[in-house]
């Protein structure tokens, strides 16, 4: 097994097989915006790599690469330089070269304790689209709305539905979440009213960031569609059900879900998760050609929510489910997402939606765990849970499973603040 001459745990989301990317600045010092990698509780600093002339991979890029406060221009530069530069830290850190390991001088600069960083975030989104793709998800969802014999719309099991949100509010992990205002109205009223949302909901979802754009006019064939994938990160579409429901037809979420979306800092490359591709779902009715592939196109990816309210000592798990469960593979979103001729960027991000599995503790927002406000959620032993109330912190987490090691995603985490009224 690979192995860094940096101790880390076996239960480290940051092991040498993951080696995130992700934007940090120096808590101390006041410095500059940098990229780094993860590995166990440090951040390797790849701008003092870059300076010292360790990072050949990335030499011929007309800017420094590594001293960028995103990580586009590195992303921009291809699959090939992807892959390169990979395997030139992977090796920098493994347990057999002197290199880095032996230069004490340029180790104390360029390995950086991970609490003395902060995380920004780390890629200049463009695009945001957010897919509709759990079928547990959809089928709980419809059959609170529509009942159980048409849980799923006409089109669901031939297209991966999606909407274009907003990237403007997508934040860091860490950055609190003020409780939205908007307009609502609950059945029982006469008439709608303006105020603090009183349904405020997570939503448990894995973004893909594109790495590889297309041109406009030209759809991306869904056996090249992985090729436009970057890496994955952990994705909280905070929704506010009521303005939801009164504002959705006909033309789907729009102030219910553009107030914030929360990401993980960690960008997992998708190198990372190769050990952990598996089959997903089985597809019946067959989708269409341009929809159509074979082989493994989903990932072993474990995922948990965690909630702690203001006066809890420690966080509860709420939900615990898999990426596995997704319907349509992200390959799928990208083909149906381009197939108009629609141009994707490098830095769009694709959320997968909610995922939700079979069983009832998978389920991954509050709508699906407490139905509908019906079976409120028990928290320790005082307290429980409809909606999310003010003080709330919520932490989505994943991980993938290696003997003997896990290749993580971190967390994502939000705290939900009082309304501005
Ligand atoms: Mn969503």
């Amino acid at each position: 097994m690979l192995r860094s001459f940096i101790e880390v745990a076996p239960d480290s989301h940051f092991p040498i097989q993951n080696l995130p990317y992700g934007v940090f600045r120096p808590r101390t010092g006041g410095g500059q915006p940098k990229i780094g990698v993860a590995i166990g509780n440090y951040v390797l600093d790849l701008a003092v790599l870059e300076e010292a002339g360790y990072l050949k991979s990335t030499e011929a890029a007309p800017i420094r690469i590594w001293s960028e406060p995103s990580l586009n221009a590195f992303m921009a530069l291809g699959r090939t330089v992807w892959k390169a530069a990979r395997e030139e830290i992977q090796s920098l850190l493994a347990n057999d070269n002197p290199k880095l390991r032996d230069n004490a001088e340029l180790r104390a600069r360029a390995l950086v304790p991970r609490t003395d960083v902060d995380m920004l975030l780390p890629v200049e989104i463009g695009d945001y689209t957010d897919f509709y793709a759990s079928r547990d998800h959809a089928a709980n969802v419809g059959t609170m709305f529509r009942g159980k014999d048409n849980a799923l719309m006409p089109n669901w099991l031939h297209l991966p539905v999606g909407y274009h949100g907003r990237a403007s509010s997508i934040v860091v992990s860490g950055t609190d979440i003020r409780r939205p205002l908007g307009q609502r109205k609950p059945p029982e009223a006469a008439a709608p009213m303006f105020g603090p949302s009183r349904e405020l909901d997570f939503e448990l979802e894995v973004g893909c960031l594109i790495g590889k754009g297309n041109e406009l006019g030209c759809p991306v064939p869904i056996t090249h569609a992985e090729e436009h994938i970057f890496g994955l990160v952990l994705v909280n579409d905070w929704s506010a059900r009521d303005i939801q429901s009164w504002e959705y037809q006909p033309l789907g979420p729009f102030l219910a879900k553009n107030f914030a979306t929360s990401i993980s800092p960690w960008v997992v490359p998708l190198a990372a998760l190769e050990p952990f591709r598996i089959s997903g779902e089985i597809q019946e009715p067959q989708p269409l050609p341009y929809l159509r592939h074979n082989g493994p196109h989903s990932f072993d990816i474990q995922l948990e929510v965690y909630l702690k309210s203001e006066s809890m000592q420690q966080p509860e798990r709420i939900s615990a489910g898999n990426f596995r469960h997704l319907y349509w593979s992200m390959a799928q979103q990208i083909a149906h997402h381009t197939s108009s001729g629609c141009n994707l960027r490098v830095g769009d991000m694709l959320g997968s939606g909610t995922i939700s599995g079979p069983r009832k503790e998978s389920r991954g927002c509050m709508l699906e765990l407490t139905w509908r406000g019906t079976e409120p959620l028990r928290l320790g032993s005082r307290e429980q849970r409809v909606w999310l109330e003010d003080g709330d912190q919520l932490t989505l987490s994943g991980w993938c499973q290696g003997d003997g090691y896990r290749v993580g995603f971190g967390e994502a985490t939000g705290r939900i603040l009082p309304s501005s009224l």
